[in-house]
């Protein structure tokens, strides 16, 4: 049985700490201290360490549970990361045997040029897409151009419905009243706001979202459907034919929200 586990970190990040009893794996700890709290707390063992881009909050932990684990650093093959000791791309497979887990790595730039996703399908659908897909919104795009980022979106999109999504911060409120801006007649977005701040009042994260919801709600996800289009048309004054068009508004207009 595995535990997926949220560390908070920082003002809004979270380091996910997926184990069993006695092992664990660490996906983008952007600090050690906490990371090494929960484990000592818990008696478990570091065996894996996952990266999905090179940001520092995702990264600069590295160092320290190096000192005190000697385990693999698995990372993107795009991105220089020193602490990285295995590069991985789309279509390589991972295993992670003591936690019994077995991911796939899609390669989902935009965000960063290399950025990678970890997917994994046994026993539950998983994706830990990094600074990719937020609940009910998108990463910034730093490195990329819009529609690698609208590709990658898309790429995370044909994973099966039920998946899992453990993104790496809490966003989703402030994402949420920039979708309803954008989509004001989605009644489920009004729902997800009601039961994403009961959450947020009593401390408790948001994520794991799911792909299914997200279809339902993430205007990223949705560029192809008439309400979006016509929010983003309405918002630039532009008639916009395609979805990355669209996609490619909603993101500037997001950054200036
Ligand atoms: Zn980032």
């Amino acid at each position: 049985m595995l535990t997926i586990y949220p560390v908070h970190a920082f003002k809004d990040n979270y380091i996910w700490v997926i184990h069993n009893q006695d092992y664990a794996v660490v996906v983008d700890p952007g600090i050690a201290s906490p990371i090494i709290e929960y484990l000592t707390l818990n008696k478990l063992r570091l065996s894996a360490i996952l990266i999905t881009h090179h940001h520092h909050d995702h990264t600069d932990g590295n160092a320290e549970l190096l000192k005190l684990f000697d385990v693999p650093v698995y990372g993107p093959q795009h991105e220089f990361i020193s602490t990285v000791t295995h590069s991985v791309k789309e279509g390589d497979q991972l295993n992670l045997p003591e936690i019994s887990l077995h991911l796939a790595i899609l390669d989902t730039p935009g965000h960063t040029q290399g950025h990678i996703t970890y997917y994994g399908s046994d026993p539950i659908n998983l994706v830990f897409c990094g600074d990719t897909l937020f609940s009910c919104g998108c990463g910034r795009i730093f490195e990329g151009t819009p529609q690698q980022m609208y590709e990658s979106l898309q790429k995370i999109c044909r994973l099966p419905d039920d998946a899992f999504v453990y993104c790496t911060h809490e966003y989703t409120l402030s994402n949420i009243r920039f979708a309803r801006t954008v989509d004001p007649g989605n009644l489920q977005l009004i729902e997800l706001e009601r039961t994403a701040q009961a959450l947020r009042n009593k401390h408790i994260p948001t994520i794991p979202t799911t792909l299914a919801l997200e279809k339902t709600v993430n205007p990223f996800l949705r560029c192809d459907q008439q309400d979006i289009v016509r929010g983003a048309q309405n918002y630039s004054a532009k008639s916009l034919l395609d979805p990355v068009s669209v996609f490619t508004v909603l993101r500037e207009w997001k950054n200036n929200f």
